[in-house]
């Protein structure tokens, strides 16, 4: 029984899911990770892979249990290690990158991050101290000779122009001050922790996440807390932003969301969700909806990208995790009445899409009239950064975003509110509401977290040439419902305003 640093950390965040974690991986893993969750992973390994040349020529413990392998290069002052693992009676530590310092005679470590140097800073710095101190808390009882702990990750302000910059696109930021100024509480933290995680008896009653909104619930939310229905008051929008209000419902042993007292005070948006889910019958407003439909000019262009996030730039003008475009799909109105027509566009060569993209954007959408996306500052953010890498094409894009309409509106402003959206406005709760015949079930892709990962497996080689084209018109049906739906969704708000 030892302490992982992994454990340690979920522990920081959640006693009772590191809990779980350890004593009931069944209940733990009993949801598959999302493709979001798979792309985190892959990223953190390919980021960790490419770190290791900022010191090249180094050895790997590819066993994260070899502790003698490593116990064995450490002493022959072995340059650079990669993944070396280190065990003490009660904790187990595997590090990033270790560099033996001639001049100090000890080893410095490196702990190599996949984030952004620029993201949520404050709080994540801290995260870092806390994972960092824990290893060298390890490292330290071994009486390994530690010197410098570094913490390296990415650059944020990093552009990448021709061959990749390692030492411009990796921070070396030295955290050795703030891991000592801590080392007394995180070593107090990791004794505290091993106790508690490792008592046979499973932590009772309710966990601290019964006050939290649902999106901030952990997988093992409903093994913990069951009873509570699955569309609770957890699930009010925004609720989690009003804890007051949400502790004082739990406080009055009130879960259901059609149990909320009358006199609660609560915004238009949560009075309206509640409304519809007591009375299953939907809030209209006619005249909003035609002032908002009003707006739309023809030719309609509806329209959807799909993007990869790539933490490592791939190509000129790309910062880390800069959104790649590299498919879309758009379905023109030219008329009222008249006969839609379907285009479609993707790219899977191993070039930069950004041109080929904006090239089928010029020939494929209408240069007039709107472009109606759904969630408009997404689409409007890729014309944005397509028009900055592309400075020949900006004008041509910045129009586009002039034109550009966002459907989300009507549902975002309260003008249509259906018991099924159940308090949300994506467009994957508003269509099975609306339009339940089209369903995204019946697809192989589903959202877009997959499509991301099913294009870069294209891109990157992992499929064979059979497979490239059966994921590839995978990819073109999914993005293609994205703007099939906005049209039903916008042929169901013109028929409420024709009643
Ligand atoms: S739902 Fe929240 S409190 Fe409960 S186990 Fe998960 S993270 Fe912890």
């Amino acid at each position: 029984m030892k302490l992982s640093k992994t454990n340690y950390l979920i522990y920081r965040d959640c006693g009772k899911n590191a809990w779980v974690r350890i004593h009931r991986p069944d209940v733990f893993k009993k949801y598959p990770l999302s493709a979001f969750e798979e792309g985190i992973i892959e990223t953190g390994n390919e980021v960790d892979i490419l770190a290791r040349n900022l010191f090249p020529g180094g050895v790997s413990i590819d066993d994260r249990y070899d502790f003698k392998y490593t116990k064995e290069l450490m002493e022959e002052k072995t340059p650079v290690i990669y993944q070396p693992v280190f065990e003490t009676e009660k904790y187990q530590i595997a590090c990033d990158i270790m560099v033996w310092n001639k001049d100090t005679e000890k080893y410095d470590l490196y702990e190599v991050k996949a984030s952004n140097s620029g993201e949520d800073k404050k709080k994540k710095d801290e995260l870092y101290t806390y994972d960092i101190a824990f290893q060298y808390i390890v490292l330290k009882d071994l009486g390994i000779p530690v010197g410098k702990l570094y913490l390296t990750r990415l650059n944020c302000e990093y552009v990448r122009r021709g061959d990749l910059n390692l030492n411009e696109f990796f921070t070396k930021e030295d955290f050795t001050e703030r891991v000592l100024e801590n080392e007394d509480l995180v070593r107090e933290e990791m004794r505290v922790a091993y106790d508690y995680l490792f008592q046979e008896d499973e932590p009772n009653g309710f966990c601290s996440c019964i006050t939290k909104g649902r999106n901030g619930h952990c997988t093992t939310f409903e093994y913990s807390n069951p009873g509570i229905p699955k569309y609770s008051v957890h699930d009010i929008s925004r609720i989690g932003l009003s804890k007051r209000k949400l502790e004082e419902l739990i406080d009055s042993g009130i879960y259901d969301i059609l149990n909320v007292p009358e006199d609660l005070k609560l915004s238009d948006k949560q009075s309206n969700q509640i409304s519809v889910a007591r009375s299953q019958k939907d809030i209209i407003d006619r005249e909003e909806i035609k002032t908002f439909l009003d707006t739309i000019e023809y030719p309609i262009a509806f329209f959807d990208y799909e993007t990869f996030p790539s933490a490592i730039p791939r190509f000129d003008g790309y910062s880390p995790y800069n959104q790649i475009p590299f498919q879309f799909s758009v379905h023109i109105l030219e008329k009222p009445g008249e006969e839609l027509k379907h285009k479609e566009f993707i790219y899977t060569g191993n070039k930069n899409p950004d041109e080929y993209v904006i090239k089928a954007l010029q020939e494929l959408i209408p240069g007039k009239g709107s472009v109606i996306v759904w969630y408009k500052s997404f689409e409007m953010s890729r014309n944005k950064e397509l028009g900055k890498r592309n400075p020949d094409f900006e004008k041509f894009l910045s129009n586009l975003n002039d034109r550009v309409v966002d459907l989300e509106e009507p549902f975002k402003n309260q003008f249509y509110v259906h018991p099924h959206f159940k308090g949300k406005t994506s467009i994957k709760y508003i269509l099975p509401a609306l339009v339940p015949e089209l369903s995204y079930k019946k697809l192989e892709i589903q959202e877009g977290g997959t499509a991301s990962n099913t294009w870069n497996k294209i891109v990157t080689g992992e499929y064979s040439d059979e497979e490239i084209k059966k994921q590839t018109e995978n990819l073109l049906r999914y993005c293609e419902l994205d703007t099939l739906a906005m049209v039903e969704i916008f042929d169901v708000l013109q028929k409420i305003i024709r009643s």
